[in-house]
């Protein structure tokens, strides 16, 4: 059995439903596809929650460059590389080496800047419209850094960052402690970058929100369960054949199918540089000095975030893993490394929910939203900020019709 529809978006994370919202805006009949059995049930479920409209910095930079032999020989507990090493892990990391220069590393930062700055526009003109419950609130975001190293280097990726109409500030410790008294338990700061524009947001809840509304206000369409194993070009569109649930037929396809794309898209004959980063996440209540600003221990490379009446924390980065299994230990890991980094934002003790995601990494941290042939547009590699950059990324890839 073959449906058909004007556009066929792949994958329902925060990126397909955003792809969604701008396409059913501009008047297209749409059919969102997804393998899982709901919205955002993938690496889209329980992130970080934060809205980094102001911290778009690219994962390669010089400063990565040179902790690079510690990272690898397995040294921080935050990060690992996952192996064995296929050939598409290497062509991806020499990929990603070269995204590694000074001058790549800003270029990139600017670039995801701009895309930032698009999505925080985006989603506040769908909230002036439609006011979705998920636990949204622009509670601003502090950067802790911890030696007189990191600190001089983040002033000028600031200082970059401002001089393209970013709004962030430089904090000593004291003027933190502030704004956020929850940091008066932190020893050791050099000091803080403080973006108070940022926000936060459930990205799932989000998800399911803004689909249901495009089903019952846009009539728009999904199927889930619908696992496309092969892009087939056709004339006039694209057929996306499922294993067992028949085949869509479409006009145009964008695919927003995360860490899936790659292998997706082959059956096109197209290719794009897409490795899994694994993380970890959980859910707590709040401890007794919760913080309400987001906070990124930049140290531990972990994140807190305030979401609703409840404490969501995550961090932990495995480069090349590609099973979302939580691993007791690893997640056990992450308590103990938010526990060390802020001992009471969180009832630690009672931190219910583990959950693991893939982010979707692009070599340059840039995701790739291009018209890849005149009837497949990709929407992919959003990597660490895939929440942050979703609305703006579904104006761009809609804005590619036209
Ligand atoms: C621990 C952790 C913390 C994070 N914290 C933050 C944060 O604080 N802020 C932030 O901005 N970002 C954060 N991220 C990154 C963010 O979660 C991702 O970038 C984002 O969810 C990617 O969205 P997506 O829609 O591209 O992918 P996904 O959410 O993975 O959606 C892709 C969808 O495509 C479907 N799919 C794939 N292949 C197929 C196929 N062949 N057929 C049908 N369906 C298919 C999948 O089932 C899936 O539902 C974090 C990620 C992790 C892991």
């Amino acid at each position: 059995m073959s449906d058909a529809t004007d556009v066929a978006v792949i994958g329902a994370g925060v990126v397909g439903i955003a792809t969604a919202w701008a396409l059913a805006r501009r008047g297209y009949s749409v059919t969102v596809l997804d393998r899982d059995d709901g919205p955002a049930r993938s690496t889209s479920f329980a992130n970080g929650a934060q809205l980094s409209y102001a911290y778009s910095d690219a994962l390669g930079s010089p400063a990565l460059l040179r902790s690079l032999p510690w990272l690898v020989l397995g040294t921080d507990p935050s990060f690992r590389i996952a192996k064995p090493l296929s050939p598409r892990f290497w062509a991806w990391g020499m990929d990603f080496l070269r995204n590694c220069s000074r001058k790549r590393f800003s270029a990139n930062t600017i670039a995801a800047l701009g895309l930032a700055a698009e999505s925080r526009l985006a989603m506040h003109a769908l909230l002036e419209r439609h006011p979705l419950e998920f636990s949204y609130k622009a509670a601003g975001k502090m950067h802790l850094y911890y030696g007189e190293a990191s600190f001089p280097t983040a002033l000028k990726v600031m200082d970059l960052k401002r001089s393209h109409g970013v709004h962030q500030e430089a904090l000593t410790p004291v003027e933190a402690e502030r704004i956020e008294p929850a940091l008066g338990s932190v020893g050791d700061l050099a000091g803080v970058i403080y973006s108070p524009e940022d926000e936060v947001g459930d990205p799932h809840r989000f998800a399911v929100g803004l689909l249901d509304l495009l089903r019952s206000e846009y009539g728009i369409r999904s199927r889930f369960g619908f696992d496309v194993v092969r892009l087939s070009l056709i004339k006039g569109g694209v057929e996306l054949v499922s294993n067992h649930l028949g085949s869509v037929r479409a006009r145009h396809v964008v695919v927003c199918a995360g860490v899936g794309a790659s292998t997706l898209i082959r059956s096109a004959r197209l290719r794009a540089p897409i490795c899994p980063m694994k993380g970890y996440s959980f859910t707590a209540p709040p401890g007794v000095a919760a913080p309400h600003v987001s906070i990124t221990d930049t140290e531990r490379k972990l994140v807190f975030c305030r979401l609703g009446d409840q404490m969501r924390v995550a961090g932990l980065a495995e480069l090349g893993a590609w099973d979302t299994a939580v691993d007791p230990e690893r997640l056990r890991s992450l308590v103990e490394l938010a526990q060390s980094s802020l001992p009471d934002a969180a009832d630690y003790r009672n931190a219910g929910f583990g959950w693991a995601g893939l982010r979707p990494m692009a070599p340059s941290s840039v995701p790739c939203i291009t018209r890849a042939r005149p009837e497949i547009i990709l929407n992919i590699g959003h990597g660490m900020l895939g929440w942050t950059f979703a609305m703006g990324s579904g104006e761009r890839a809609a804005a590619l019709l036209q």
